[in-house]
């Protein structure tokens, strides 16, 4: 464990920090409301990264009051307040908290989530969100009721966990529920009559994004692509309403279809191995022209082949062509927004995600981007988060090393903060 003191420890402000730092550096988050109460947090000592494109501060300090950032800087510029709980940083690289925005919340623990015990929830949501960074996610396709209850129970400050967007279930073409999600079936979008009054349904309901399967794997020799009139007439009701719509694509031709119906946002890449052409290498450019966002899941790939029992040479291809499509994309300047499919894979690690996308050409300030920035500003929350800056919410990820040198470091995370909470690791 790293040292953590508290300045000037005397009278009752250096009581309450003591008993305070005695709490943050417990290893239950559960316990960690600290930083908030307490006057002011200092992260000292370490790389800080303000923002993907801002300069590393060696040797920086950032000060955290009321769960709002207060201070970024040097060590020389910034003076720590007497009584400030001081968390030695010195060897990690302090940046803004991560998003994920490919998640589900399906999985078993996180079933019944208005009753479930928030311990069990508070250990699902570390498992597979927190523990990696997470502050931030978006759940691109659960059971819309329980993802709601999960979020109200977080939202309380119950259960310590990261903001959630919510796609709810989703919509389908005709006969293209996902095989994998069998015996569940997802609502069909069946003409363009009737498809804004089934998208005004799932907002009702408190749906914050329009997910569709644009290309959906009906079967698992089989992908049925959605009419783009279809896509068109869902997208134009949920941008009335002022929502993101995103889509799942499958293949060139399911991506096309979200493309030209409107859809803001590709929640993977598209390379399929039932593709018997090349795959189509104008979509990255018509995507960036429309200013969209792909979210890359690289790692679902070999996940899904794997399973699948396809052998090695057509795994790396797959993956390759999922490489190839990142690369012309983000080398067009497409806004690339970080994303794993945790939920439905249950492999939380995003360390072979990293990996890939550094592969397919990205930088570190890329990656980061996609991890900070980018998703900040595609789900409207830019002027709050995704940046260490004064006024900023103090999200916060402190990590071991430096992903500079080593892009896996982002996957070792000491401590994840959201507006000054611990909601995961430790101080
Ligand atoms: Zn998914």
């Amino acid at each position: 464990m790293t040292t953590a003191r508290s300045v000037g420890a005397a009278g009752v402000g250096g009581w309450l920090a003591m008993v305070l730092l005695t709490v943050a550096c417990g290893s239950q988050p559960t316990a960690v409301p600290a930083a908030r109460a307490s006057g002011v947090t200092a992260l000292v000592g370490g790389r800080v990264q303000p923002s993907p494109d801002a300069a590393t501060i060696a040797d920086g300090v950032v000060l955290i009051s009321q769960g709002v950032i207060t201070a970024v800087g040097t060590r020389a510029e910034i003076a720590v307040p007497p009584g400030a709980i001081v968390i030695d940083c010195a060897g990690t690289t302090v940046t803004s908290g991560f998003w994920n925005s490919h998640v589900h919340f399906t999985g078993l623990a996180f079933q019944q989530a208005d009753l479930a015990p928030a311990d069990g929830l508070t250990e699902a949501l570390r498992a597979m969100l927190t523990s990696w960074g997470v502050v931030h996610a978006v759940d691109t396709g659960s059971f819309l009721d329980n993802t709601l209850a999960l979020r109200r129970r977080v939202e309380s400050g119950e259960i310590p966990g990261p903001s959630i967007r919510t796609a709810g279930s989703g919509f389908a073409p005709v006969g293209g529920s996902p095989y994998y999600i069998w015996p569940a079936r997802l609502p069909e979008l069946t003409n363009p009559d009737t498809t804004p009054a089934a998208v005004n349904g799932s907002l009702d309901r408190g749906a914050d994004v329009l997910k569709l399967f644009t290309g959906s794997w009906a079967r698992r020799d089989l992908i049925v692509v959605m009419p783009v009139d279809l896509v068109r007439a869902a997208t134009d009701a949920a941008h009335r309403r002022g929502k993101l719509v995103l889509a799942h694509p499958s293949n060139s031709a399911g991506a096309r279809a979200a493309i030209e119906g409107g859809v803001d946002v590709l929640v993977h890449t598209f390379p399929s191995e039932l593709d018997r052409r090349p795959w189509d290498r104008e979509l990255p450019h018509m995507m960036i022209e429309r200013k969209m966002g792909l979210v890359p899941t690289l790692k679902l790939f070999p996940s899904e082949l794997r399973k699948a029992g396809l052998p090695a040479n057509v795994i790396e291809t797959v993956l390759g062509i999922a490489r190839d499509q990142l690369r012309a994309f983000a080398e067009g300047g497409g806004q690339v927004l970080f994303g794993t499919d945790v939920g439905y894979i249950a492999d939380y690690d995003p360390t072979d995600e990293y990996v890939y996308m550094s592969q397919a050409g990205l930088s570190y300030a890329q990656i980061l981007a996609s991890l900070t920035t980018a998703p900040a500003t595609r789900f409207g929350a830019a002027g709050r988060t995704g940046r260490l800056a004064i006024g900023f919410d103090a999200d916060v990820v402190v990590l071991e090393g430096d992903p500079a040198g080593d892009i896996r470091a982002l996957a070792r995370v000491r401590t994840t903060m959201r507006a000054g909470r611990v909601i995961a690791g430790r101080m």
